[in-house]
């Protein structure tokens, strides 16, 4: 048998399968998907196993060197997940074995321990004479380096053990809370024996009568210690009796850590559904009942029910015998759906988010491979859970940056997402109250199927939006960051007990420090960014690489005392509240307050549960949040974000604002938005202001015309750095040379330049942007590039990274 492996060295030269010969004792565990241990040159290194050839000449099979170690009993990746790892290699200009590290979870990646446990098949017949199952059917665990030192002669026969099903592995996780083992009780004997053994024991030993005959009720299954202990109120010792008596044993069980596992759900009622509710379920019906593919862009305003229509499009495809994946921006940040989802499918769903430990992430996604779930919510990776059957793949609010990952591979979860609903001939159902233009231009093209719900369920009035014109604030002397008008609304909403969320746009605002004499302004050394100043410990910090000085009383340049930070962070708006509000219970939520696993959830619930009259946060508190008492948003500073060097800022502005005002009367009260802005007049707020997003794709759609963007063009943006400069820039060229004479006509190259932050972690930066209507060639030239200048960058050591179709662009 011949294994074709894509070995983990991420550079081109090494991107394409190696053959290696399986020996005959891993035939059993030989599966397509599987990691494997195989010799490269001097090393050993791991890999993926992409295909199996069952039989090969012996001429071919001398040549190859043996595969030496396999280490899965159940394959990690499917066939359709090697493929589209493929796919994205060409896709993203990434190594395979990039592409297939991204989908598997950082357990498998990591030097976690593994262990080899005996399964329930295996029973005192099954042990025979092999003195390693005797072994492990008494300990029920072994770790796999004792196994190889200990068996040496039987090691070899574990891969047939495992493929039987008598074993199977697992690594341990040592998560800070360990919850994953626990111990387990259960009787040997038989109904009889038990019935002999309670009649036996001496009158004082009554708890342990009692143990038995809890037991005894069980016939042979197990219960766990601390459940039996709590169920008849006894210590531990009359079970460590029965123990001693050969009567119980006690052992170790792997129970998943839950993360919801001391949660709640209540279980939810299904309303009647809207009209428009209606229509778009009647839509999307046919393609999953045909298990066709098809794809629809969902527009909703915030509150039209759109979360509804995706549960019930989840449960029509579980009916239909398929699987579902639910993409939400940030998990961690939305409790509440979590909730929505618990409450509606109950045990099969897991739930996948960076805010899980490694070991959390790692159970939910065995859930998944065993099985045992058949909807996964999750964050951006979760496009790559390993359902062998997806029928729908729900992308909500899908115009966020957080799809798009900003490390190799620089993927986009709605590309992936397309690729597999094709691939499972599944429905890919896209949400958003504010499409990204790309996709709502695609859809106007007719790429996807366009779908909208303009009206919040029951009617409710979209909020009323007040815009204040901070510069006439000033020239009314007020210089408070609270316009008149908010200042007396949130008075007004204090008088009547009801809550406001207070909102800080704080992309490309942070607070900086600057001397007021002079102008200058503290910047990092090894990066070419500001400082940002930290309230908590007086700091002035980088952002990029973390160094930190202490905040000086003098200005470094004129020795003036003026030196202080400027922009306004949210514990600033926070203590002025406070000035202005005696009393006023202000819920602050940015990354101080929010660091702390578990603190998110526990803000919002204290908020939602009336223990704060203010939520007060930053891009955080934009999404997703439903508080019924909220009537009042004031977005304190709405145009910061307009003057960013990225070609998005008006569409992210647009969005934001929107989102922020979609937190407001979503329930009976009806709501105000109050939005201050130094530049009124700006289309994006003027639009987002009469919630008008037609008017606002078209205009900013003749802007991206204008200066030639997505999705009129696309971008690829090559980015290099190093120590030095002379290096760095030479590299730049060298590409854009070999790129230079094989691109289309209609491509544009700019640069080389250097990067909009030119400096980062001491090292250099230079780009090259190309922007291409359409260029199907592509992929293959720039692989080519790729090729020819790391054979120039042997002796360099530049680092290149390529991103195709980037959001950050500096
Ligand atoms: P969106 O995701 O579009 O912003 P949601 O799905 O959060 O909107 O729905 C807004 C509110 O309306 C929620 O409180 C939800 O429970 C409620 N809702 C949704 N559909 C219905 C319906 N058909 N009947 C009554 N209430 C509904
Ligand atoms: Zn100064
Ligand atoms: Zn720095």
């Amino acid at each position: 048998m011949i294994a074709r492996v894509i070995v983990d060295v991420p550079v081109n030269r090494t991107n394409r399968p190696f053959d290696y010969r399986v020996p005959d004792w891993l035939v059993p565990l030989m599966k397509i998907g599987s990691r494997v241990v195989v010799p490269f040159g001097p090393r050993k290194l791991q890999g993926y196993v992409i295909g199996v050839e069952e039989t090969a000449e012996d001429r071919v099979l001398e040549k190859l060197r043996d595969v030496e170690q396999v280490l899965d009993d159940q394959p990690p990746l499917s066939d359709e997940l090697i493929r589209l790892g493929e796919w994205m290699s060409r896709q993203y200009l990434c190594p395979w074995v990039t592409a297939l590290q991204a989908m598997i979870p950082a357990v498998l990646k990591g030097r976690s321990e593994k262990w080899l446990f005996a399964s329930e098949q295996l029973g005192v017949e099954e042990c025979g004479r092999s003195s390693l199952l005797w072994d492990l059917f008494r300990r029920k665990k072994m770790p796999l380096a004792e196994v190889e030192k200990g068996y040496a002669e039987e090691a070899m026969l574990v891969p047939g053990w495992i493929a039987s099903g008598l074993l199977y592995t697992s690594y341990q996780v040592t998560d800070r809370v360990t919850r994953k083992q626990q111990s387990f009780v259960r009787s040997t004997l038989s109904d009889e024996e038990l019935a002999e053994a309670i009649a036996s024991l001496p009158a004082r030993a009554e708890q342990m009568r009692r143990v038995l005959a809890l037991l005894a009720g069980l016939h042979g299954q197990s219960l766990s210690v601390k459940m039996l202990q709590e169920e008849l109120g006894i210590t531990r010792s009359p079970l460590k009796s029965l123990e001693a008596k050969g009567w119980v044993v006690i052992e170790q069980q792997e129970v998943y850590r839950d993360p919801y596992a001391h949660r709640r759900f209540a279980g939810e009622t299904k309303p009647a559904f809207t009209a428009q509710q209606e229509r778009v379920l009647q839509a999307i019906e046919e393609p999953i009942q045909k298990q066709e593919y098809g794809s629809f862009l969902l527009h909703g305003v915030t509150g039209s029910g759109k979360t509804e229509v995706y549960l019930e499009a989840i449960e029509k495809t579980l009916a239909k015998g398929r699987e579902a994946i639910f993409l939400v921006p940030e998990i961690a940040l939305t409790p509440q759906m979590v909730e929505k989802f618990k409450a509606r499918f109950g045990d099969e769903v897991a739930v996948l988010h960076s805010a899980l430990s490694q070991g959390e992430r790692y159970d939910e996604w065995r859930k998944i491979i065993r099985k045992e779930v058949r909807v996964v919510v999750g964050a951006r990776s979760a496009v790559f859970a390993p359902f062998q059957n997806v029928g729908l793949i729900v992308i909500d609010e899908e115009h966020e940056s957080t799809y798009k990952q900003e490390e190799t591979p620089r993927y986009h979860a709605r590309e992936v997402a397309i690729w597999r609903a094709k691939e499972n001939h599944a429905v890919l159902l896209m949400g958003s109250a504010t499409p990204a233009l790309e996709t709502y231009a695609l859809a106007e093209r007719g790429r996807y199927t366009l779908l909208s719900m303009p009206e919040r369920v029951g009617n409710r009035p979209l909020p009323t939006v007040h815009v204040v014109d901070m510069r006439e604030e000033l020239r009314a002397e007020n210089r408070s960051m609270f316009s008149r008008q908010l200042h007396e609304m949130i008075g007004e909403r204090l008088a009547k007990q009801e809550q406001m969320v207070m909102f800080l746009n704080r992309r490309g605002f942070s607070t900086f420090v600057m001397c007021r004499s002079c102008g200058y302004t503290l910047r990092c050394v090894h990066c070419d960014i500001s400082l940002t100043y930290h309230r908590t410990n007086h700091t002035a910090r980088c952002h990029y690489c973390g160094y930190t000085i202490k905040q000086p009383a003098h200005c470094p340049e004129c020795q003036s005392e003026h030196i202080r930070f400027f922009g306004t962070g949210t514990q600033k708006v926070e203590e002025e509240l406070a000035k202005l509000y005696p009393g006023i219970r202000v819920i602050r939520m940015d990354v101080d307050t929010t660091s702390r696993k578990g603190a998110h959830e526990e803000l919002l619930r204290k908020f939602r549960t009336g223990q704060g009259d203010v939520l007060l946060g930053t891009q955080m508190i934009a999404k997703g949040l439903d508080f019924p008492r909220v009537t009042l948003v004031g977005v304190i500073t709405a145009d910061t974000s307009l003057f960013l060097p990225d070609f998005r800022a008006a569409e992210k502005t647009f969005q934001l604002l929107t989102q922020v005002g979609g937190r407001a009367g979503r329930h009976e009260l009806k709501g105000d938005v109050v939005v201050q802005t130094y530049t009124p007049e700006h289309y994006s707020i003027r639009h987002a202001t009469q919630h008008d997003y037609p008017s606002f794709y078209r205009e900013e759609m003749l802007q991206r015309r204008r200066t030639g963007y997505p999705p009129y063009f696309r971008l690829v943006l090559i980015t290099f750095s190093h120590e030095e400069v002379p290096v760095v820039v030479k590299a730049a060229h060298t590409m854009a040379d070999t790129l230079r004479p094989r691109l289309a006509e209609t491509t544009i190259l700019l640069g080389p330049v250097a990067s909009p932050i030119a400096r980062v972690k001491d090292r250099f930066r230079f780009q090259i942007m190309l922007k291409y209507r359409d260029e199907s060639r592509l992929p293959d030239l720039l692989a080519q590039a790729t090729a020819a200048f790391e054979e120039w960058n042997k002796q360099h050591k530049v680092l290149m990274t390529i991103d195709v179709d980037p959001y950050v662009l500096l």
